[in-house]
């Protein structure tokens, strides 16, 4: 076991690969029926990174969708295997930011634990650990944005 930040993530497939130097910002698990379908799972569990952070994959490896807008998140598959590789998220004002599924990192990986669960509502089941649960859009995505300040503003 490493104390060290995983230093790469790949899809199921291992076809879309790319680099992940430095420390992820925070990690969140989102119960929206929108995660749910891109995901094909009951929730999505992702890894945040500020996209200056993360070497996006090579264009024409990943297709991209925006299911809806706003937030202006683009949901990226593999080209091959068809799982989830990476989202863009686009906040004005803000640093760029990529998430990325948690079950892309190895096993092993040393992560931080989740900050928050958003979305609740709309969960298929209780989560169990302790971490805060938000329920509806405003809430939700106040939740996102204050696990993305305290981020930010750790260091
Ligand atoms: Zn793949
Ligand atoms: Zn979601």
């Amino acid at each position: 076991m490493t104390s060290e930040a995983p230093g790469h993530c790949q899809c199921s497939c291992g076809e879309v690969e790319f680099p992940t130097p430095a420390d992820p910002l925070f990690r969140m698990v989102c119960h929206c029926t929108i995660c749910q379908r891109f995901n094909e799972a009951t929730y999505a569990d992702v890894v945040v990174y500020s996209a200056k952070n993360v070497q996006a994959p090579p264009a024409g490896k990943v297709t991209f969708d925006t299911y809806r807008p706003p937030p202006n998140v683009q949901r990226g598959r593999c080209g091959h295997c068809g799982k989830p590789a990476l989202e863009v998220l686009a906040v004005p004002m803000l640093p760029n930011l990529v998430m990325i599924p948690r079950d892309n990192f190895p096993a092993d990986a040393v992560l931080p634990d989740p900050s928050a669960h958003i979305f609740y509502e709309s969960r298929v089941a209780d989560a169990a650990d302790a971490a805060p649960k938000y329920e509806g859009y405003w809430r939700s995505q106040l939740a996102f944005g204050r696990c993305l300040f305290t981020s930010l503003f750790r260091s």
